[in-house]
């Protein structure tokens, strides 16, 4: 009998322990050997001796935090490379969830778990899609679980943004992303639809767009937003965090059109309750649906459950004849 994945993964006050690895995984205080899902910074913390990750992840940490902190030493792993640590194959697949995002496979003595890490399975034209696998136990996220999440197609939500747009020619449009991964994705897929105009950017924005282009990722013609002139941002389209798009940043801008890009926009008092004019249900997360047909697709009998709404995804699983429990693990939640 392969032995129950609960006996070789534990919780522990770092996070997620991998025994006979002798690893932790994502852990939320500075650890002797660490794999990292994604550089988000609930996940990924600076201050590990030894870091393993994909490239893609392991440049987002150092632009993010500075070559030092982002480890004593670093380790990529290509995605669906298996590598033996300690009694352990480790592999990296794609999550789907932002650049270099992986969930992480374990496998020990024929007994297979899969963290997912963050996931979304709507496309994404920064990121390589989510591939499902099968194993005995599927540790998932539940940022959205709740059956109120559901999220529109993103390019649709791109397509309202362009709407407005064209109708306010006179206003300049600021839209509120998280500055890893959403700002991206909210860019290509603008560039999906056909929109071919300068984007702007907060300050803030510049240094993940730039590492992003340097792994890959086509943005097109992109500029940063302080130096820009007022008029020039005059029907423009401005990127920025969520943090400054209510502020004396963006007022300074030509009557702007608020906008959000994110999940929670699904729920109308919060859009409202932050002076968003224009919310745009786009999240890199999955959705109540997507959180159901991913513990579906890995066949897995039992899942674990992180961050999130865990209750309402532990009731449904129960119900689908799975197997489900709430990790309790503190530390993570939203980006920034
Ligand atoms: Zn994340
Ligand atoms: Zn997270």
């Amino acid at each position: 009998m392969p032995p129950h994945p609960q006996t070789w993964l534990k919780t522990t006050p770092q996070g997620l322990y991998c025994v006979p690895g002798d690893f932790h995984i994502d852990p939320t205080r500075a650890v002797p050997r660490a794999v990292i899902s994604h550089g988000h910074s609930d996940h990924a913390r600076p201050g590990h001796a030894h870091v393993l990750a994909t490239r893609e992840t392991l440049a987002i940490m150092q632009t993010r935090m500075g070559a030092e902190r982002a480890g004593g030493t670093l380790q990529t792993l290509p995605y669906h490379e298996p590598l033996l640590i300690n009694d352990v194959t480790v592999t990296l697949i794609p999550a789907g969830h932002v650049l270099g995002a992986a969930q992480i496979l374990m496998e020990y003595l024929g007994a297979r778990a899969v963290v997912s890490g963050d996931y979304k399975r709507q496309p994404d034209p920064t990121c390589a899609p989510f591939e499902p696998i099968p194993c005995d136990v599927f540790v998932t996220e539940a940022t959205f679980g709740l059956p109120v999440f559901r999220h529109p197609d993103a390019r649709d939500e791109i397509r309202r943004l362009l709407a407005s747009v064209a109708l306010f020619p006179e206003r300049t449009h600021v839209v509120g992303a998280y500055a890893l991964g959403k700002c991206q994705r909210v860019i290509a897929t603008l560039r999906e639809v056909g929109y071919d105009a300068p984007i702007y950017l907060h300050g803030a924005h510049m240094a993940v767009c730039e590492t992003y282009r340097a792994l890959g990722v086509e943005l097109g013609d992109i500029r940063p937003a302080t130096v820009a002139a007022k008029a020039e941002l005059k029907g423009a389209i401005v990127l920025a965090p969520p943090s400054a798009i209510a502020d004396r940043w963006a007022r300074r801008l030509e009557d702007p059109v608020v906008c959000m890009a994110s999940g929670w926009m699904r729920i109308r008092q919060r859009a409202k309750a932050g002076g968003i004019e224009l919310p745009l249900i786009i999240s890199d997360h999955a959705d109540w649906d997507d959180l159901l047909r991913t513990i579906r697709d890995t066949q897995a009998p039992e899942i674990w459950v992180t961050h999130g709404a865990e209750e309402a995804l532990i009731h449904a699983a129960t119900r689908m004849q799975i197997r489900a429990r709430a990790l309790s693990l503190v530390g993570y939640g939203e980006e920034e």
